[in-house]
């Protein structure tokens, strides 16, 4: 059950207002975005899906002071996956700018989170890489092996 201090019904519309925030209202609250979270499934207190439905019932308080939304990898896994095209990691981009912005969290956090995000960001991409050139190259012995 969720427990709240004042509802602000333009929350969401706050949210959808912003660059990243605009699919916000499409969420049905399916939970495709929780099951497949890697971050979820290391803490289960991290839950994209409670976080939608805290956004849509104006639970504005809570969302932007809560520590989870500092949480988030920004690994994009959600968005490929949502049926609405929610773009659940976008919005939590919005919360941590409004979060910043409202005084729950210095200017400095926001900075050094989106450092992690970038540097995130790097080591997937070239992990990728390494493993497209790892493929290839099996794919090229298995070529010559059927030669
Ligand atoms: S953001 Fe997308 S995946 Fe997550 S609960 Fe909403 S509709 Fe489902
Ligand atoms: S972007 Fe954030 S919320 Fe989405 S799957 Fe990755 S860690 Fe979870």
């Amino acid at each position: 059950m969720l427990a709240c201090t004042l509802l602000d019904t333009e929350f969401k519309n706050e949210v959808a207002s912003r660059p990243g925030g605009e699919k916000v209202k499409n969420c049905y609250l399916c939970g495709t975005c929780t099951a497949g979270c890697p971050v979820s499934s290391l803490y289960s207190e991290y839950n994209p899906r409670r976080f939608m439905r805290m956004i849509l019932l104006g639970m504005k308080e809570e969302v932007l002071s809560s520590p989870e939304i500092w949480q988030c990898s920004q690994c994009h896994i959600c968005v490929a996956h949502c049926p609405q095209d929610v773009r659940f990691a976008d919005i939590v981009r919005v919360l941590r700018q409004m979060a910043v912005e409202e005084g729950y969290a210095p200017e400095s956090m926001l900075k050094e989170i989106e450092n992690i995000d970038i540097e995130l960001r790097k080591q997937r991409i070239s992990k990728v890489k390494e493993l497209t050139i790892k493929v290839n190259a099996q794919k090229e012995l298995n070529d010559q092996g059927d030669l």
